[in-house]
């Protein structure tokens, strides 16, 4: 089937060129963080699986990782619910009603802001909220979205930011606990090791498997929402938060872009093109705000008229 030509709304696109002279199905969310910490989903050559498997004989300058599509996926899915909630729809639930949620107020307060019961929005002619629809509900309604893990390496000429890959580096960071007492003279009580991945710089591809236009919007809004919350604890990745671990500079890299010129976003050497700036122009005018109109559609049929307030990426 053609780019773009389902929906669940009556939104009719109109873009300025052909859908598929674009980037579509694939949609690439560029990041840059400058310090992840293993754990929570982010694993390297070092942290294996099992904790028993610790390995440390590789040099430090050639270590290599991967965050889990799995983290990846319940950031970018946290942001997608607070755009669709902030347009005064309400989400699926990320938890299955029957889950043992830790504390047992939890569900039914969410179940009062913002969020429905997951699954409840959905039945054999109706699609569901945008969220379930993107995302998946239950085991025989596997999504629209097909999320891989991000690869990283510290080695750029190893790294294809068109597969989904990032350059990143691993170091293992000493400090010294020392004496608060005064009669101690700060000597060192304890040495720590930590271990951290800093300045990730590439992309995690997306892949649409079925492309709705709302679902393109809904991307747009959440990574632009993600990108402006990402000094709020809640809306980083992985572990080390209070340590400023996660935080994350995301932005949909624009669609218009040709393979060659997504290389050339992550080429420090090469700065972006006259076309590029260009295509960044009529993405920003013409195109962009297509696919958020195709949201707020879909999001008004399905929670009453709300209006959507402007992206601001
Ligand atoms: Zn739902």
């Amino acid at each position: 089937m053609a780019l773009f030509e389902e929906s669940e709304t009556d939104v009719e696109l109109d873009l300025p060129v052909e859908p598929d002279e674009l980037l579509f199905p694939d949609v690439y969310v560029g990041l840059e963080i400058g310090l992840l910490a293993p754990g929570d989903g982010i694993v390297t050559d070092r942290h294996h699986a099992s904790s028993e498997r610790y390995e440390a004989d590789d040099p430090q300058n050639q270590i290599r990782g991967q965050i889990s599509p799995f983290t990846l996926s319940g950031w970018l899915r946290h942001g997608c619910e607070q755009v669709v909630q902030v347009a005064g729809g309400s989400a699926c639930h990320p938890g299955p009603q029957n889950a043992d949620f830790m504390r047992s107020d939890v569900y039914e307060r969410d179940l009062e802001s913002g969020y429905h019961e997951k699954g409840s929005c959905t039945d054999e002619t109706d699609a569901g909220c945008v969220v379930y629809d993107l995302f998946g509900g239950f085991q025989d309604r596997p999504g629209k979205l097909l999320r891989r893990p991000i690869r990283f390496s510290p080695i750029r000429s190893q790294v294809d930011v068109l597969n989904g890959e990032a350059e990143a580096h691993y170091r293992q960071i000493s400090n010294q606990v020392r004496s608060r007492n005064a009669e101690d003279g700060g000597q060192p009580l304890r040495h720590a090791d930590r271990d951290v991945v800093g300045n990730l710089s590439g992309t995690w591809k997306l892949t649409l498997r079925e492309s709705k236009p709302e679902f393109v919007g809904l991307l747009l809004e959440a990574v632009a929402f993600l990108d402006a919350h990402a000094s709020e604890f809640e809306f980083q990745l992985g572990g080390a938060r209070n340590f400023g671990g996660g935080m994350a500079d995301a932005w949909v890299i624009n669609p218009l872009y040709s393979e060659r010129e997504v290389r050339r976003v992550f080429n420090q050497a090469q700065g972006a093109t006259q076309a590029m700036a260009e295509k960044d122009d009529v993405w920003t005018k013409e195109c962009r705000d297509e696919f958020v109109r195709a949201l707020q559609g879909r999001v008004a049929a399905h929670d009453g008229d709300v209006p959507m307030p402007g992206g601001d990426g």
